[in-house]
This record gives C-alpha cells, structure tokens and sequence, in this order.
C-alpha cells in the first residue's frame, strides 16, 4: 500500500502534543521565571506576552499546527484555520500559566475571542470542566450523532466544553452533517479507485480525507465500524466493505 496508515483518533480529536525544540523550551522557562518572581505576576505576564519573540512565537505556531488535525485546523470546533496560540488556562487568572509549553492549544479566533475568551471553569474539586484534548481523549465526554451533527455530552466536563467552545453552534453541525456525506462518498471511491489500478486518484482521494475539516467524522465512522454490534444501522453497505477491504481507512 503506497499510503501512509491513518493513525485512529476520537470525537473533536485527541492531539499528541509534539515536543518544542530545546531552545524555545529554555526561553519559556526564563520567561515563566520572570513572572513567577515579579511582584505583579498578571501584568508581567501580560507585558512579555506582548514582547514575545517572532521566532519563538513562530515556532510555537508552527508546532501547532502540526499537531492539529485536518489542515491546520482549531482543536475545539476543527472547522476553521487555527490562527490563534489558546492559553487553556487563560493567561488572566493563571499569569504563571502564560508560558508553559503543555497550556497551548491552537484555536481559531472564534473560538478563542468569542466562545472561550477567559472562561475556564473548574469543578468542585478544582479540576478543569473543559476538555484538554493534548490531555483528555474528547471521546470519553462527547457523542457524535451523525444525522444532525450534534454532540451530546456524556459527563459534565463534555456539557461544559459543548457550551463552553460553542460546538454545537449551527455552522458547526451543519459541517459534520456535510463531512458525514461527503466522507460516504469518498471512502467508497477510494476503495474502487484502487481496484481499478488509478493510484493517483486514491491518493487524492486519501488527502481529502485526512486534511477536510471536522476530522471527528471520520473517526466516529471509524468507531462505529470497528466498536458497533451492527455498523450497518448508521454506515453504507459500501463504506463497510471499503473499511474491511483497506484498513488504512480506519
Ligand atoms: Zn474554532
């Protein structure tokens, strides 16, 4: 098989954080020094925030973006590109948080400036009510439902990030929907495309299927094959045969 495996992933998307290079980890340290030992922690934070270096902040992005799902795309809604460096643990209540490499996440400004913005709410315990998907697989708190694109929360920590992030924003569902549909199409296209010999077109094909947008369809028609006692319920007959005969789909 001329293409790579697809590694299986989960609903929005469980992300391996990638590591940074050895000197952008040194800077964040020093910078994490400054504000930790600054006699206003908030608005140092803020200040060298600010003043970060183009080469560290490019990195940062950089490795972002590799690490996101679809073509660059936010790890809360994977529809839009992700633009923005998202402090999980907003840099205004967590100052000593504002440099630490594990609190990145990649989002788009939507989400970022309009869904998020500061929020960050905890439970009793003090844990986060928000999926960290470098940390929780969304999989355990979110359910995809194929026919309207929702998701339904199965714990409160998925209740919070579906409010939260905004995720089952109609724009957003909508696109699940279409990716259901479009995904339906190509699978089986792949699949006949490589019995016909066309490798070129099953590779574009592949493409399309790795880097469109809402990556969580393509792993919950994954799961569905792989974990339902009857597939058939919600996935063709031609996408099954397609997911049994080329498991690099999965
Ligand atoms: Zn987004």
């Amino acid at each position: 098989m001329p293409f790579t495996s697809l590694h299986s992933t989960s609903t929005m998307q469980k992300i391996n954080r990638l590591p940074l290079s050895a000197k952008a980890a040194r800077q964040l340290a020093e910078l994490t020094l400054r504000v930790t030992s600054a006699d206003n922690p908030k608005a140092e934070a803020q200040r060298l925030w600010i003043g970060l270096a183009r080469g560290i902040r490019g990195e940062i992005q950089k490795i972002l973006a590799q690490m996101s799902t679809g073509l660059e795309r936010c790890m809360y809604c994977e529809d839009s590109q992700g633009t923005d460096i998202e402090h999980f643990r907003p840099k205004s209540t967590h100052p000593d948080q504002t440099f630490i490499w594990a609190n990145y996440l990649l989002a788009c400004a939507r989400c970022n400036s309009n869904y998020k913005r500061t929020r960050f709410p905890l439970d009793i315990e003090g844990n986060p009510l928000l999926i960290d998907p470098t940390i929780d697989d969304p999989v355990d708190h979110l359910l995809l439902t194929p026919t309207t694109g929702i998701y339904i929360a199965l714990d409160d920590k998925g209740t919070t990030t579906i409010e939260i992030c905004g995720l089952n924003r109609d724009v957003c569902a909508r696109g699940r929907v279409h990716t259901w549909t479009t995904m339906e199409c190509l699978i089986p296209l792949y699949s006949t495309a490589l019995s016909k010999g066309r490798l070129k077109q099953a590779e574009k094909i592949m493409d399309v299927l790795r880097e469109h947008p809402f990556q969580s369809v393509r792993s919950r028609m994954s799961r569905i094959f792989q974990e339902s006692a009857d597939p058939a319920l919600l996935l063709s007959e031609d996408v099954i045969n397609a997911f049994k005969e080329h498991p690099d789909l999965l």
